[in-house]
């Protein structure tokens, strides 16, 4: 077997399926079970529903915006969706955004086009360039504040409209437990309170397109294995912004912390979601139309137009 950071390993060689006695494609140290591909896909898909199901995510009728940047998280969220969703009555639209990083989005658009159109699924673009007038490019050229600040609250914002206007009543986002685990490590680490209450689960809000996240229970090596499996094509670069992040730091650290103390990264999670029920579960904070674009905010212009505003004066 092959040593990897993650609660996954690699299995090789003669490590068979506990199932079938077929190959094993891959060992959870979570379950101690060995799983063959057929019988890994058969799992993940069927975390994944549970997820749906335990949360309430997806009810019939509606129509669910499906964030898919191209890379492997969005394009498992959207193969996994697509195969738990089949035969109900639910409608997918895949939604891109392209924030505009040379030599970097070009290639993951394509694999976002390519798994949608795949699978029958309508798949819209939406660019900074167009909803903000300004490539993610030329917004930080020369700032010495993270690109992934800009990125983040943009890419939210456009989401949002976007998600609007095709009539959505959910966004599905590909957020895996890693990511989630390094949101709330980062948040104690910066000691912010506040950023960290807000990452508490949010009831519904005017005006903002109820999120998501169906893949917050699953490690991220097992959606690389999933995606490989599936047949889908991500590119493997990453985006030349993100070692500029805490973040970046913050996954190395918690890949390490992984390695030695299996379940630390879903520990991280559970420790965090055990706060939150003892301050009294989903965060309710009154929302106001930001008086620029009309898009929900907490004070009374929001962040995106703040951040215009910025660009604007330069
Ligand atoms: Fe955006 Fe940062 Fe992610 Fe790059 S790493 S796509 S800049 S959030």
């Amino acid at each position: 077997m092959t040593e990897e950071p993650g609660s996954a390993k690699v299995a090789s060689g003669g490590v068979v399926c506990s199932f079938c006695r077929r190959r094993a494609a891959i060992s959870q140290k979570s379950t101690g079970l060995h799983l063959c591909q057929e019988h890994f896909v058969q799992d993940f898909e069927s975390r994944v529903a549970s997820t749906l199901e335990k949360n309430g995510m997806i009810r019939d009728c509606e129509r669910i915006a499906v964030a898919v940047s191209g890379g492997k998280d969005s394009s498992a969220l959207l193969l996994s969706l697509h195969k738990i969703l089949t035969g109900r009555d639910v409608e997918l639209v895949a939604v891109t955004v392209d924030e505009g990083i040379a030599g970097y989005r070009d290639d993951t658009i394509s694999a976002a086009r390519s798994v949608a159109s795949g699978l029958g699924i309508e798949h819209v673009i939406v660019s900074f360039r167009e909803e903000f007038g300004y490539d993610l490019d030329e917004m930080v050229r020369g700032k010495s504040v993270a690109p992934c600040t800009y990125c983040g609250v943009f890419r939210k914002n456009a989401l949002n409209r976007m998600a609007k206007l095709l009539h959505a009543d959910k966004v599905a986002t590909g957020h895996n437990l890693d990511d989630e685990a390094q949101t709330v490590m980062m948040n104690y680490l910066k000691g912010d309170y506040e950023r960290l209450m807000r990452f508490r689960p949010k009831s519904a809000r005017a005006g903002l397109v109820f999120r998501i996240k169906p893949l917050r229970q699953m490690p991220e090596k097992e959606i690389a294995l999933y995606c490989m499996v599936k047949g889908a094509f991500f590119p493997s670069r990453e985006c030349p912004y993100a070692d500029l992040s805490l973040r970046a730091d913050v996954r190395d650290m918690m890949n390490r912390l992984e390695s030695l103390f299996p379940g630390v990264k879903q520990s991280t999670v559970s420790g965090f979601e055990g706060i939150v029920s003892q301050a009294g579960g989903a965060t309710k904070v009154e929302l106001a139309a930001c008086r620029e674009c009309g898009e929900p905010c907490v004070g009374q212009i929001c962040k995106a137009c703040e951040l215009l505003a910025g660009l604007k004066s330069i």
